[in-house]
C-alpha cells in the first residue's frame, strides 16, 4: 500500500514578478524603463525595465527571439527605441553615442575579424589611447602563444577569448557579451567561462546574453528571464530557484509505520511524505533535508540508498521559460492520504 502525507504549507507560492527597479543611483550602470522596440510593426521588446548595478554580472536569458539582442543593441545605441528611456552610465546611448561607445566593451553575436588578421595585430588595431596592456590581456586569457596566429587559424574557444580581450582592451566600464559560447564544444565553453569568471572576480560589470541555462548558473549573480519581449522574472539564482524550482526531494528505503511517517511530516519544511514498496519519499523546502537527516541519525544506520534531489537554476529557468508548473510530487497516485491540507 502506498501512503502519502501532506503538510500544512504544501502549496507552492505563486511566483512573484520582481523587476529590479531601483538600485542606488550612483551604482547604476544600466537603467532602462518602459523600453519598446518593434520591427515592421511587430513589437519585439515591450515595456521592458532593466537595471544593472556597478560590478554586477547579469544574464539576460530566454529562448530564440525573446528580444535579448534587440535590448542590448538599444543599450549600445545600435537600435533606436520606439519608446521608453535608456540610460547607460548615465548617458543616452543614441544622443550621447560618441561619449558612451568608448566606455562599453562588447562582443556581438556575429563578431568576426578578417581571416588573415593576426592576434597581436587585432589588439593593436582595436587599441585606443586609453587601452591597457594588450600583451598582458593576451597572456591572462591564454592567448600569449597565439599572438602571431591569423584569426582563421584560431579555434572557436580562442576566437571567443580574443573577442573578450578586445572587449576589455579599452578599459570599458560595462562589458556586453552576446552568446559568447554559442557553437563551442564543452571544453572550449569551460575555458571561456573561466575567462568570464575572472572578469566577475575582478569586479567588472558584465551583461551576458545567453540561452544556455547552465552558463547563467555558473557565471551570473543575477538572472533576468525574458520571453516574447518582456521580463518574466528576475533575481539571484537562489531567488529564482526558490520561486520556480519546485520542491526538494529526499528518498530512502525504510519500513516506517504511520506514526513515524507522521512525525516526518511534522518536521520543519516538509510538505509531503510518501511511502510505497519500502521507499520513503519526502518533499519540501530545501532546508527540510537537514531536518530529515537529523531525524534519521538517532534511529540507527543512515539508509545506504539515501538520495537527495535539489532543484537548481536550470530546473527553475526551464519551468519559468516553458511556463509549466514546477515539479512537486512525481509520485504515483496515492492510495491513502493523511492530513491532506496541501
Ligand atoms: P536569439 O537568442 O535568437 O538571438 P533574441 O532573444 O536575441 O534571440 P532578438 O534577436 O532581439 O531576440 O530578436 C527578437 C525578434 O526580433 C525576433 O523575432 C527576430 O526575428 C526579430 N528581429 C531581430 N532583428 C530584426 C530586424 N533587423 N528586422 C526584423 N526583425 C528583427
Amino acid at each position: 500500500m502506498a501512503t502519502v502525507l501532506h503538510g500544512q504549507c504544501g502549496g507552492m507560492q505563486s511566483p512573484r514578478i520582481l523587476t529590479p527597479r531601483s538600485p542606488a543611483v550612483e551604482t547604476s550602470v544600466v537603467a532602462v524603463r518602459g523600453l519598446r522596440k518593434s520591427y515592421g510593426g511587430r513589437v519585439v521588446v515591450d515595456d521592458l525595465d532593466l537595471d544593472v548595478a556597478l560590478g554586477e554580472v547579469v544574464a539576460l536569458i530566454g529562448a530564440n527571439g525573446a528580444g535579448k539582442t534587440t535590448t542590448v543593441e538599444c543599450l549600445q545605441g545600435l537600435r533606436h527605441p520606439d519608446a521608453g528611456t535608456v540610460r547607460v552610465l548615465g548617458l543616452d546611448p543614441v544622443k550621447d553615442a560618441n561619449r558612451l561607445r568608448p566606455q562599453i566593451g562588447s562582443q556581438l553575436q556575429d563578431s568576426a575579424l578578417p581571416d588573415r588578421l593576426r592576434v597581436a595585430e587585432a589588439v593593436r588595431l582595436f587599441s585606443s589611447r586609453r587601452a591597457r596592456d594588450g600583451e598582458e590581456l593576451l597572456e591572462r586569457f591564454g592567448l600569449g602563444p597565439r599572438r602571431g596566429s591569423p584569426f582563421a587559424g584560431l579555434s572557436g574557444g580562442e576566437r571567443q577569448r580574443l573577442f573578450l580581450v578586445l572587449a576589455l582592451l579599452n578599459q570599458p566600464r560595462l562589458v556586453i557579451l552576446d552568446e559568447l559560447t554559442q557553437g563551442l564544444d564543452p571544453a572550449a565553453r569551460r575555458e571561456v567561462w573561466s575567462s568570464v569568471a575572472q572578469l566577475r572576480d575582478a569586479g567588472t560589470t558584465v551583461l551576458l546574453v545567453t540561452h544556455e541555462l547552465d552558463e547563467a548558473e555558473v557565471l551570473c549573480e543575477r538572472v533576468v528571464a525574458m520571453r516574447s519581449g518582456g521580463i518574466l522574472d528576475a533575481g539571484t539564482p537562489a531567488e529564482l530557484v526558490a520561486r520556480h524550482g519546485g520542491w526538494a526531494k529526499l528518498q530512502f528505503g525504510a519500513d516506517l509505520d504511520g506514526e513515524e511517517l507522521a512525525s516526518l511530516l511534522r518536521l520543519p519544511g516538509v510538505f509531503e511524505v510518501g511511502s510505497a514498496a519500502g521507499q520513503v519519499t519526502v518533499h519540501g523546502e530545501r532546508m527540510m533535508i537537514a531536518h530529515v537527516g537529523a531525524w534519521l541519525v538517532p534511529r540507527g544506520p543512515v539508509p545506504a540508498d539515501l538520495r537527495v534531489d535539489v532543484p537548481d537554476l536550470e530546473a527553475a529557468l526551464l519551468t519559468l521559460l516553458d511556463g509549466s508548473t514546477p515539479a512537486r510530487s512525481p509520485e504515483p497516485s496515492p492510495t491513502a492520504l493523511i492530513g491532506a491540507s496541501a
